[in-house]
């Protein structure tokens, strides 16, 4: 799922530049489902089913930086990560049925 196209926009906007190099991630086996994430980041991170979060894997809108910074660091489970690896696009057949604890 491509980022949000009013966000490509916002970022677009006063940067010169859209994107960053940079990628958000989420470590499965580390994220327990809080949702904390999606709630502070709605502009990116939605949530599956079952209250895991969705990344899109495109790269991060510069404008959203910050926003992304604060939102990593708050991840209880230290699930969240930014590098400069791409986004592997999640297929349809990867959704792992889980319970969210929190
Ligand atoms: S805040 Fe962290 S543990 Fe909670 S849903 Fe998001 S990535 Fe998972």
């Amino acid at each position: 799922m491509p980022w949000p196209a009013a966000v490509v926009a916002a970022a677009a906007v006063g940067t010169g530049t859209a994107v960053s190099r940079r990628y958000l991630h989420v470590d499965p086996t580390l994220c327990v489902g809080h949702r904390l994430c999606a709630e502070m980041l709605p502009e990116l991170i939605t949530l599956d089913d079952f209250g895991y979060p969705i990344i899109p894997p495109d790269p991060l809108p510069r404008q959203l930086g910050s926003l992304v910074r604060r939102t990593v660091g708050a991840c209880p489970a230290l699930a969240l990560t930014v590098d400069g690896t791409p986004g592997r696009r999640a297929r349809r057949d990867e959704a792992r049925p889980r319970t969210p604890s929190g």
